[in-house]
């Protein structure tokens, strides 16, 4: 019998947070349109959504929401596999295919429970999964629940990924998977995808790559950087950042479609997305081809960022995307600049360990194709007067001591 609290383990756990000054809460907004929210009251800035051409916002997915929850209700009352999948749910996996140029495409109901229970049904504790280090909790969690042997590769490493691949051609794995993302969510680069369909073919692996923050917004017509890849095996798309909506997709040959059908737990014993977010998705398809402007906009918009950061004197890491990160080292400091920014009426999240590397706090700024080069502008101005205030802050502390 367990004498003590039995609940010791959360107030151990939270006490801890909160004298590393890392315990998280949660704060709510409400959203005005795609670049400002509501907080406390007081109108924000936002630099930390991924609604990144704000299409969340968008009339055409609003109606086509409205449209498919009047004619089919709100909820799809049963798993795909029972009595959810409905004809909205076929046609648009249909559509998906097409625009990606794959045989197949099947939709799950987010990107974290794609990445887990695909990979989970990709390997088995006889494989081997080569993930890229800093690739997305999700991944990591696929990994490690399946048991398989799970080795983490430096990042966009590929002469260490290939190492690590002739390694494994001397060892008895039932298979091997490599696993990444396209665009770092963290850091805003990019993986040199041949690279990777070339090192998958030329060792048979598997390739699984996480196009989240590239699907809507990079590739020709938006399709992202893996989801028409024919080097890549499968290519999840998540639909809750640039889609402006909410879930995911996995493409993949029509073969593999059908072994996730019947062998992936997070896509049989779950409830099929509802009609309203399939509207969404579907409008937000139709729209892609369409948006071009909006994605050269924001290529333009993201590198004027970059050069205006640097020019102040920022590190914005190996970013070459919409998702540019200020590398401020220290944990205070990035909390320091988010709550600076705050004040002055602009939402840019500090990112701090464990979600990144120790000593590599920052800011993470992701950018829409509706901000403009006065909200830029804006940014750049308050960011350098609490940069200012920090250096002069931070020199009086030292004579203090
Ligand atoms: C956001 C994200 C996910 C999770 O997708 P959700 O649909 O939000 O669950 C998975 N992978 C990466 C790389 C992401 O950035």
């Amino acid at each position: 019998m367990v004498k003590e609290d039995k609940f010791a383990f959360v107030e151990a756990f939270l006490v801890g947070r909160s004298q590393q000054q890392t315990r998280r809460s949660l704060q709510s907004v409400i959203p005005l349109d795609s670049v400002h929210v509501l907080k406390r009251g007081k109108s924000l800035l936002n630099f930390s959504a991924n609604d990144y051409l704000g299409l969340s916002k968008h009339p055409a997915l609003i109606a086509a929401s409205q449209d498919y929850a009047q004619r089919y209700g709100t909820g799809a009352t049963a798993s795909r596999l029972v009595t959810g999948t409905y004809d909205i749910h076929q046609q648009l996996e249909a559509d998906l295919a097409i625009a990606c140029g794959r045989e197949a495409a099947l939709l799950f109901n987010s990107g974290f429970q794609a990445n887990v229970t695909v990979l989970g049904a990709l390997l088995d504790r006889h494989a081997l999964v080569l993930c890229d280090r800093l690739a997305h909790s999700s991944l990591l969690n696929g990994a490690l629940a399946s048991r398989a042997t799970l080795v983490r590769y430096r990042h966009n490493d590929y002469a260490h990924l290939e190492s690590l691949l002739q390694q494994a051609e001397t060892q008895t794995y039932s298979r091997v998977v490599i696993v990444s993302e396209t665009v770092f969510s963290m850091d805003g680069d990019r993986a040199e995808v041949d690279l990777l369909a070339h090192l998958a073919q030329t060792y048979n692996a598997i390739l699984y790559l996480d196009d989240a923050h590239a699907i809507g917004v990079l590739g020709a017509g938006g399709i992202g950087l893996a989801m028409a890849h024919p080097g890549v095996d499968l290519a999840i798309g998540t639909l809750g950042k640039a889609f402006g909506a909410f879930g995911a997709v996995v493409v993949c040959s029509a073969r593999l479609q059908q072994y996730l059908i019947n062998a992936c737990s997070g896509f049989i014993y779950t409830t099929a997305l509802p009609p309203a977010v399939i509207g969404a998705i579907a409008a937000a398809l139709k729209l892609m081809p369409e948006l071009e402007g909006d994605r050269q906009t924001l290529a333009s918009r993201a590198a004027d960022l970059r050069t205006q950061l640097q020019a102040e004197g920022f590190d914005t890491g190996p970013s070459t995307t919409h998702i540019i990160p200020v590398m401020l080292g220290e944990a205070e400091r990035a909390l320091h600049l988010s709550q600076w920014l705050e004040s002055q009426g602009i939402l840019a999240a500090a990112i701090r360990p464990p979600t990144v590397p120790p000593g590599t706090a920052r800011l993470r700024l992701a950018l829409s194709s509706q901000h403009t080069a006065e909200h830029l502008g804006s940014l750049i101005g308050i960011l350098r007067s609490g940069h200012e205030q920090w250096r002069g802050g931070d020199r009086v502390s030292r004579v203090g001591v």
